[in-house]
């Protein structure tokens, strides 16, 4: 993939393609007037950056792909923001956007702070790691990672349509710009055979879904022959940043190698848009399970509205909230890390304050490869010969019986 931006710089008219609101945004979660808002303001939105461009072209994910932005000077004209705060940025990560989710981020500054590079990132506090998590100590061979007995977690491509600022493997991700090939896989499928304890591969990366479709097949396939391996699970953000790519021909194969579970990277709410919903609908409708991830991030989603308002657009459009994580501390991260007690706060204003069904489990991924780890705030207060002190969600204080022993 070029690194170099692809901005169209003339303006002439928009093609008689953009002429009819497209029909991915006929959602009915979507009052009307809001669609006709967000359609206008995609048709300026092409008809300023990408001119050339036809409808067609848009919701084509290869268009997307190969339209991407990848600088940071680029970035910053379109969103209408100066310069100069940027230009420093000289983290490992590469930088890079879908013209969708440019879009998206045109509209929302909390997805912005997701995307732009920034100067903080070449602050390097004292306990940030290139690898937080242990995750090359645990690698038995190239593209597997193998650190809880059951599962494995198998790096299937270093590539992502969009680079999030704080991704945890920002020492990995976009540094070849190139996928995978299957004869590396080869290698990694070899281990997962001889290891009859592996119940569950989490494809993962870069973003798996950004691989063609005959690519994804090959791999799911050769998993499913493997009779041990008992669930196949994909990580992706693709529905969030490149929706376009949830195509009928990718969920018609899917559903083909189930069981198969996803894992939605979300950030903030505004990046459900109808788009996104429709791709996640199709996901939902293919029968995969689909469960939800979410980095806590300061100043983009650390606070209990946003969390809660995030919660309810997933399972709206049946994501179930699964994982919030604490922002793992990679170098250059300090921007967006919060203090614990902002993860417990925002658990605590959402128990008992909305479904169960809407709350994630938060963790924090164990330094240097302990796992996950999750945390609650302290419901329970303590305990004695006669039972247990609980605080419940408006903090009255009950007492259940329990006597240690079965009777
Ligand atoms: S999509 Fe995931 S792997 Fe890719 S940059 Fe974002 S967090 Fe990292």
């Amino acid at each position: 993939m070029s690194n170099t931006a692809v901005v169209h710089e003339d303006t002439p008219e928009l093609g008689q393609e953009l002429a009819e609101p497209p029909s991915l945004s006929a959602q009915a979660d979507h009052p009307q007037d809001q669609e006709l808002q967000s359609w206008r303001h995609l048709k300026n939105f092409l008809a300023t950056h990408f001119p050339a461009a036809s409808l067609k072209d848009w919701e084509n994910w290869r268009w997307q792909l190969k339209n991407r932005i990848t600088s940071a000077r680029s970035m910053a004209r379109i969103l209408g923001l100066e310069f100069s705060p940027y230009v420093a940025a000289a983290g490992g990560l590469p930088a890079a956007v879908t013209p969708y989710y440019l879009w998206v981020a045109s509209r929302s500054k909390a997805v912005q702070r997701c995307i732009l590079p920034d100067i903080r990132e070449t602050e390097i506090g004292p306990f940030e790691r290139p690898d937080p998590l242990g995750e090359d100590v645990h690698s038995p061979v190239p593209g597997i990672v193998h650190r809880y007995p059951d599962r494995v977690l198998f790096l299937v491509t270093d590539f992502c349509s969009t680079y999030c600022r704080y991704c945890t493997r920002s020492r990995l991700v976009g540094k070849s710009g190139h996928h995978s090939d299957m004869r590396s896989w080869q290698v990694a499928l070899d281990y997962i055979r001889q290891h009859r304890g592996v119940r569950d591969v989490l494809l993962s990366g870069g973003d798996p879904l950004t691989l063609p479709d005959m690519k994804i097949e090959w791999l799911l396939s050769q998993l499913r022959d493997i009779a041990h391996v008992e669930i196949v699970r994909i990580g992706t953000k693709v529905p969030a940043v490149l929706p376009q790519r949830v195509t009928p021909a990718l969920t018609r194969m899917l559903r083909r190698y189930h069981p198969l579970l996803m894992s939605l990277h979300f950030a903030h709410p505004e990046e459900i848009t109808p788009e996104t919903s429709a791709a996640c609908a199709r996901l939902a409708d293919a029968g995969i399970p689909l469960g939800s991830q979410t980095v806590l991030l300061a100043g983009v989603n650390d606070d209990v509205t946003t969390m809660k308002r995030l919660m309810h657009g997933l399972i709206r459009n049946r994501v179930r909230p699964y994982y919030l994580y604490q922002c793992d501390p990679i170098p250059g991260s300090a921007h967006f890390r919060t203090p614990v007690d902002t993860g417990l706060g925002i658990i605590k204003g959402l128990r008992g304050h909305t479904s169960g069904y809407c709350i994630p489990t938060y963790v924090i991924d164990a330094p240097g490869g302990g796992g996950k780890v999750p945390l609650q705030p302290d419901y329970v207060l303590g305990r004695d010969e006669q039972g247990v002190g609980l605080r419940n969600y408006e903090d009255r204080i009950f007492h259940y019986p329990d006597f240690g022993q079965e009777a």
